[in-house]
C-alpha cells in the first residue's frame, strides 16, 4: 500500500541498504539525510499545509529527490509529474477533437544472470538507433511510422522491475500525442514499430532467439479514447493514494507501483524486506545494484518537440521537489519532538494525524502519539 505511513518506512529501508553498502570513507548519499536533517539555515523543523490539501508535510529539512531510492520524495514529485501529463492531455484535447494519446510500451528480452546495467545499456543504445534511422528500404522506420502517427511528440517514463527467474525488466513507456486511429491502424504501427525495434536492439547488441516472438511481446500500444480517457486520467490522478492506474498513471509513476506478473519493483523490494521476505537478502543486494545503476538518470521527461509544441514547462525533479514544500505554516516542532520522531521512525504516522485537527489539537496528540510509541519500544 502506497500510504504516507510505508513511504516513509521503506525510504527507511533503503536509507539503511545505502549505509550498509557504501564504501567506507565515501560520503553519504542524499538520500540517507532525506528527511532527517534540517536543511542549512533552519533552526526548527516546521510543518506546512497546502491550500486543499489533507495533510500537512514537513518542512526546512533535507531533501534527496531521488526518484529511484527514496519512495518520499519520489511519490511527491511523480504527482506532480501527473499533473504535468493532465494538463498537457487537456491543451491538446482542446486544439482538435481528433487528437488523441497513445502510450507505446518497448521491452526487450533478458536473463538472470544480466546485471541492470547492461540490459539498460543495451535498451538505451537501441532507441538511439532506431530514432536515428534514416529511411532507405521497404522496412518503415520509426520516423516514417511517427509522421504517418502525426505524433508531435511524447512524455518518456522508464520503469524496472525484477523477476527471481528471468533477471531485470526495464521498459519505457511513450506517451504519444498524435491522431486518433482506428483499431487496424493501431495493428500496423505496433508491427512496423516492432520490426524497426528488433533492427535496432540486433544493432545494439542483443540477442533475439525467437524473432516472432519478439515482435509480438516487445511492443505494445493502448489508445486512450477520450469518452473514457481523459476522465480517467484526471480521476486517478486526483486520487493520490488510489490503487487503479490510468496510462497517463502508468507512464508516470512506474516506480511507485507493485509489481504484477510475479516480478517486483524496487519500492516492492523494500517493503517485503520490511516484512521479513525469505528473499530478503537477495533484494536488498538488487536494490543497491539497482540504486547505483539509476543515479543521475532521468525517470520522466517530454521530448523536446513536444515541450516546443505544448509549451511544456521542463522542470527537474528538485525544482518540482522545492514547489511542493511550499505552504502555510501548520506548526512548529521543539528539537526534542524531531529528535523523538526521527528515532521512534514515525514520520509518515504524525503527518498522517494532521488530517483531521487544527494545531492545537495536533500538539496535543502529538505528544500523546511519542508517548505511545517510546513506551511500546520500552515493552
Ligand atoms: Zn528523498
Amino acid at each position: 500500500m502506497n500510504t504516507i505511513i510505508n513511504r516513509f518506512k521503506n525510504q527507511r529501508v533503503s536509507q539503511l541498504i545505502h549505509l550498509k553498502n557504501r564504501p567506507e570513507g565515501s560520503l553519504p548519499e542524499r538520500v540517507e539525510n532525506c528527511h532527517r536533517l534540517k536543511s542549512k539555515f533552519s533552526h526548527s523543523v516546521s510543518l506546512r499545509k497546502k491550500e486543499g490539501a489533507k495533510k500537512a508535510h514537513y518542512g526546512d529539512l533535507q531533501t534527496c529527490g531521488s526518484v529511484w531510492s527514496c519512495q518520499v520524495c519520489a511519490s511527491i514529485i511523480s504527482e506532480r509529474r501527473c499533473q504535468q501529463v493532465q494538463n498537457s492531455c487537456d491543451i491538446w484535447r482542446d486544439r482538435d477533437c481528433q487528437n488523441s494519446v497513445s502510450m507505446i510500451t518497448w521491452t526487450t528480452p533478458h536473463n538472470i544472470k544480466q546485471p541492470l546495467s547492461e540490459v539498460l545499456r543495451i535498451q538505451d543504445r537501441a532507441m538511439r538507433i532506431m530514432k536515428q534511422q534514416p529511411q532507405r528500404n521497404l522496412y518503415p522506420v520509426y520516423r516514417t511510422i511517427l509522421k504517418e502517427m502525426c505524433s508531435v511528440g511524447a512524455y518518456t517514463g522508464r520503469e524496472n522491475t525484477f523477476g527471481r527467474k528471468n533477471g531485470w525488466h526495464p521498459h519505457r513507456h511513450d506517451l504519444h500525442f498524435m491522431v486518433r486511429a482506428n483499431v487496424s491502424q493501431l495493428k500496423k504501427w505496433r508491427h512496423a514499430l516492432s520490426v524497426a525495434w528488433a533492427i535496432a536492439f540486433l544493432k545494439a547488441g542483443g540477442e533475439i532467439d525467437n524473432f516472432e516472438a519478439f515482435c509480438s511481446r516487445s511492443v505494445r500500444i493502448d489508445q486512450i479514447n477520450p469518452d473514457d480517457g481523459y476522465d480517467r486520467i484526471s480521476k486517478y490522478i486526483t486520487t493520490i493514494e488510489g490503487q487503479s492506474w490510468s496510462l497517463a498513471r502508468e507512464a508516470t509513476k512506474g516506480i511507485v507501483k507493485l509489481g504484477k506478473n510475479g516480478n517486483i519493483t524496487p519500492f516492492g523490494m523494500l517493503e517485503a524486506i520490511r516484512h521479513g521476505d525469505p528473499h530478503s537478502r537477495l533484494y536488498s543486494a538488487k536494490f543497491w545494484e539497482y540504486a547505483q545503476t539509476m543515479k543521475g538518470k532521468k525517470q520522466f521527461f517530454p521530448t523536446p518537440g513536444l515541450s516546443r509544441f505544448l509549451g511544456v514547462d521542463n522542470k527537474t525533479d528538485d525544482e518540482l521537489l522545492q514547489e511542493s514544500s511550499a505552504g502555510n505554516h501548520y506548526a512548529f516542532l521543539t528539537h526534542d519532538q524531531w529528535d523523538d520522531i526521527n528515532n521512534l521512525e514515525i514520520k509518515g504516522e504524525v503527518l498522517a494525524i494532521t488530517e483531521h485537527l487544527n494545531e492545537f489539537e495536533f500538539m496535543d496528540e502529538l505528544d500523546k502519539l511519542i508517548q505511545a510509541y517510546q513506551a511500546e519500544k520500552a515493552a
